[in-house]
C-alpha cells in the first residue's frame, strides 16, 4: 500500500482540488491512503481567529464567516446539486466553532487553538471526499482523531505510537482492500477525546505514521516544486533537483530548516525503510526526488536559507562563566516560550543564538532573560547553512553581507550574516 499527501497549495482552489482527485483515480486500483492539508491558507486565518477571540479583540466570529463563504464557494464550483449532503456537513463543522466563540475564552489558548483550528482539515478532507465519490471513485472520509492518538500538549501533541499503530493495523488493511481512505493532516486527539495538534506543517508527520504503521511500500509528498532541490527557489535563482536523497541528508537538511518537509517525517519512515518520495502535483509524470537507504551523498551543495533573524547574546551579570547551570535555565527559557534555536555558539562567558523573529514570544523570552543576563539583541539577520560546503559556495553567498557569526563542522557551515549596507 501507498500513502500519499496532499498539502494546502495543492488543494487550494476547485481547479486544484480537481487536480488533486486526478491524480488519485490514477491510482484508483492500488491501496492507497491519501492524507490532506487545510485549504490554502485556512489554517493562518483559524489562528488569527482564534487569537483575537482570546484576546478579546476584532470580530472573530465576521472572520470566521468569511472562510465559511470562501470554503461554500469552492462546493458552488465543484457540485451542481446544492442540496448535497456535503453542504450540510460543511455547515456543521463551522457550526461547532461558531458555538466556542459565542462563548467567554475560559480555556487555555493552545487547548482553543487545537480545537479551533483542527476544523481546517476536517473541512477540506470532507469537500476532497465528497468530490472524489461524486466523480465515482470509492472514497471513504477517515477521521484522524479516530486514529492518531497523542498526549494532551496542544499545539504540539506528542503521539502514542502504541496506541496509534494498534488500532490504525486492527482497522485499515480491510478498509483498504477496496476504499481509498482520504483523512487529516496535523490533527489526532487525547485519550479523553480532546482533538490535538501535532505542530505546524504538521501533516507530513501524520502521513509519515499512517505510513510507518501500515509498513507502507512508499509515501509520496505532492508539492509545487518538482522534488527536493538544492535551494528554496524563492531565495535562489539557480535550483537543482536532487533526485536521491539519503535520509540522514534529509533529516539533516529539514533540520536546518529547509521547509520541503516537516522534520519530523523522516526518522520513523527511516526506522521501517520506507522510500518518500517528493514529487510535484504540477507535473505528475515527472518522478521528483526519492529518499531512501543510499550511500550517495548530495550531488551538489545544498543551501538553506533563513530571513529575519534575531541575534541574542547572553552574558552572566557578574562576568562568572557560562556555566551548566546558567544554561539549563537558558534552555528551559527558550522551550517554554516554544522558541527553536537555529544556531548556537558557546564561549566562556557568553552564550549567543539566533532564533527566528516570531515577534510576541521572542520579546517575553528576552523579558524573562534579562532578569537573570545581560542580553543584547541584533535583528533582521539572515542565517545561511549549507551542506557540502566549499569555499566557491561560501563566497557565492556572501556577496555584499558581513558575517557576524560562522559555526562549520565537516560537512555543514552555517553563518549568520547581515547586508552590508545596513
Ligand atoms: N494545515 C496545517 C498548517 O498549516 C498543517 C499542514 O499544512 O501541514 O500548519
Ligand atoms: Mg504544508
Amino acid at each position: 500500500m501507498q500513502v500519499f499527501k496532499f498539502g494546502g497549495a495543492s488543494v487550494k482552489s476547485a481547479e486544484n482540488i480537481k487536480n488533486v482527485v486526478s491524480i488519485i483515480e490514477k491510482y484508483k486500483d492500488t491501496e492507497l491512503l491519501v492524507v490532506v492539508s487545510a485549504i490554502g491558507k485556512t489554517t493562518d486565518k483559524l489562528a488569527q481567529i482564534t487569537s483575537d477571540y482570546f484576546k478579546n479583540q476584532g470580530d472573530p466570529l465576521q472572520l470566521l464567516e468569511q472562510l465559511k463563504n470562501e470554503h461554500f464557494e469552492l462546493l458552488d464550483q465543484l457540485f451542481t446539486d446544492r442540496t448535497a449532503s456535503i453542504y450540510d456537513d460543511i455547515a456543521n463543522t463551522f457550526v461547532e466553532v461558531e458555538w466556542i466563540l459565542e462563548e467567554e475564552a475560559q480555556d487555555s489558548f493552545d487547548y482553543l487553538f487545537d480545537q479551533i483550528v483542527s476544523i481546517g482539515e476536517l473541512l477540506s478532507t470532507k469537500i476532497i471526499a465528497a468530490y472524489a465519490q461524486n466523480q465515482g471513485l470509492p472514497a471513504i472520509w477517515v477521521d484522524a482523531r479516530d486514529y492518531i492518538f497523542t498526549d494532551n500538549t496542544y499545539q504540539e501533541a506528542k503521539v502514542d505510537w502504541e496506541k496509534t499503530e494498534e488500532k490504525i493495523r486492527k482497522d485499515f488493511p480491510v478498509i483498504l482492500d477496496d476504499q481509498i481512505i482520504i483523512t487529516q493532516g496535523f490533527i489526532g486527539s487525547t485519550s479523553e477525546n480532546f482533538t490535538t495538534t501535532l505542530g505546524r506543517e504538521g501533516s507530513d508527520y501524520s502521513a509519515a505514521i499512517f505510513a510507518a504503521s501500515l509498513n507502507a511500500e512508499n509515501i509520496t509528498i505532492w508539492k509545487d516544486v518538482p522534488g527536493v532541490l538544492n535551494a528554496d527557489p524563492k531565495w535562489f535563482d539557480q535550483t537543482e533537483l536532487i533526485p536521491e536523497l539519503s535520509y540522514t541528508d534529509a533529516i539533516e537538511l529539514t533540520y536546518y530548516g529547509a521547509t520541503v518537509i516537516h522534520p519530523k517525517t523522516i526518522k520513523p519512515l527511516q526506522n521501517k525503510k520506507i522510500t518518500l518520495n517528493v514529487r510535484s502535483f504540477i507535473n505528475p509524470s515527472a518522478p521528483g526526488t526519492q529518499i531512501k537507504t543510499t550511500n550517495q551523498t548530495l550531488p551538489v551543495p545544498s543551501f538553506i536559507f533563513k530571513v529575519n533573524q534575531v541575534f541574542i547574546n547572553i552574558q552572566p551579570r557578574d562576568f562568572s562563566f557560562i556555566v551548566e547551570d546558567n544554561l539549563s535555565h537558558i534552555f528551559n527559557a527558550f522551550h517554554n516560550h516554544r522558541i527553536k534555536i537555529n544556531m548556537m555558539h558557546n564561549s566562556a562567558i557568553s552564550f549567543s543564538v539566533s532564533v527566528d523573529d516570531t515577534g510576541e514570544n521572542v520579546l517575553n523570552l528576552l523579558e524573562q532573560l534579562k532578569q537573570r543576563y545581560k542580553v543584547s539583541v541584533e535583528k533582521g539577520l539572515e542565517l545561511i547553512t549549507i551542506r557540502y560546503y566549499n569555499q566557491q559556495t561560501i563566497d557565492r553567498v556572501l556577496v555584499n553581507k558581513e558575517i557576524i557569526r560562522e559555526l562549520k563542522d565537516s560537512y555543514t557551515c552555517q553563518m549568520l550574516v547581515k547586508n552590508k549596507d545596513e
